[in-house]
């Protein structure tokens, strides 16, 4: 038996309850993993749609961890539905396949995850007649005169990946709706405890579940959160019948690592207020962009829509060429090198002046910089990790 937790209780212990409960067969008060792609046919099979979301038939249509996971996250991000995939990219893939066809326009962020510039801005135009206009959507007024009348999406993420833009989620939902066009906001970077997006107007939230809802490095996720209808409609479409379905096994690790998302979030919020303060004072750095300092350029609008904190993850370039990013990147002893964000750990990427998307991003960006997804170690750790890799530069 499921126990009936509502919105009436805080994030922790929807993080906890919703999802589990006892198991029938066995008594334990745990859901267990069920590795299985086929559940069992009713007496008379010939009634079954072999497109249905709703029943239990095969994993591609839904499966039972799928489904725990779903109702988790809908829960946190206070959404009647969701539906998880295979990745974050998945994710994104199944709203444009879903709600746009040949003829539409899309106005997105010029700041966003890559695949997503790749497939707006190049795959979906040359193949299927859908273009886009990409727009720095931290300017209102920039996004309104994107606006076409066949423009039947606006997708931003907010914070953008990788320069920390912020758009102002309520003004462009606004925005969309007075043109009928949906939006849709990639969350990965706040995540549900931090910012709810459809809470401030936002037709449908993507999540990277690979990153802060896992938040252990260890298995990929996507989900996708939004009204019953459009949820399940993303399902039917795209789930089922493009066939992005995450593993059982993907799902049981991730539902197991978002039961502590808010714990993990307030040391993430906090460990990166700190670490940003101190790079910011730092002669050796050129600059730092994270939404919860003051210099950011829209601090005022990420503090109105980010609920808790700002998130773990900043941008910051130091006074030096890219031989002098890669050395200081060399030098750090507990920070790693690699790609990814809202891992347990301390993950660093330089991103250097021959990223094909510089032109997109503002001048200070444009020399190389850092991404810095400041993990759960302890801030002091992390602070001296980066001073003395500093010192050698
Ligand atoms: C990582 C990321 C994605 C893609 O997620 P995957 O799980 O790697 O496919 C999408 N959006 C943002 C903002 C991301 O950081």
């Amino acid at each position: 038996m499921a126990k009936n937790i509502d919105l009436s209780y805080g994030f922790s212990t929807r993080s906890v309850h919703v999802g589990n409960s006892i198991d029938k067969e066995t008594g334990a008060i745990r859901r267990p993993i069920t590795m299985a792609n086929s559940y069992a046919l009713p007496y008379d099979p010939s009634g079954v749609n072999w497109s249905e979301a709703g029943t239990k038939l095969y994993t591609r249509n839904g499966g039972a961890n799928q489904e725990y996971l779903q109702e988790k996250l809908a829960a946190l991000s206070e959404t009647e539905d969701a539906v998880v995939l295979a990745t974050g990219v998945a994710a994104l893939h199944s709203i444009f396949f879903t709600f746009l066809k040949s003829g539409d326009h899309v106005v997105v962020s010029n700041i966003t995850y890559i695949a997503v510039y790749r497939l707006l801005n190049e795959y979906l135009p040359e193949k299927y007649n859908i273009t886009s206009t990409l727009v720095d959507s931290s300017d209102l007024g920039a996004v309104r005169e994107a606006i076409r009348p066949n423009t039947k999406l606006i997708h931003i993420e907010t914070p953008g990946n990788p320069t920390l833009s912020i758009s102002n989620i309520r003004a462009i939902a606004q925005l969309a709706h007075e043109h009928g066009a949906l939006l849709s906001v990639d969350n990965t970077f706040a995540s549900p405890y931090n910012q709810r997006p459809t809470k401030l107007g936002a037709d449908l939230v993507v999540e990277s579940l690979t990153k802060y809802i896992n938040g252990h490095g260890d298995a990929m996720g996507g989900a996708v959160l939004g009204s019953l209808e459009r949820i399940d409609r993303i399902r039917k479409e795209a789930m089922i019948n493009v066939g992005g379905a995450i593993s059982p096994f993907n799902a049981w690790l991730i539902m197991r690592g978002a039961i502590t998302l808010k714990l993990r979030m307030k040391q993430h919020n906090n460990n990166a207020l700190l670490i940003a303060g101190f790079l910011e004072s730092h002669p050796k750095v050129r600059f730092v962009s994270f939404p919860g300092l003051p210099s950011h350029p829209q601090h005022e609008v990420a503090k109105a829509q980010m609920s808790n904190g700002y998130g773990g993850v900043m941008a910051f370039g130091l006074k030096g060429d890219t031989e002098t990013h890669n050395r200081f990147v060399s030098y750090l002893n507990v920070i790693t090198s690699a790609v990814s964000l809202g891992h347990d750990e301390s993950l660093i990427v330089f991103l250097g002046p021959n990223d094909e998307r510089q032109y997109l991003y503002p001048e200070v960006f444009r020399e190389g910089f850092l991404r810095f997804s400041v993990g759960l170690e302890d801030a002091e750790d992390l602070i001296e990790d980066l001073r003395q890799a500093l010192d050698k530069i």
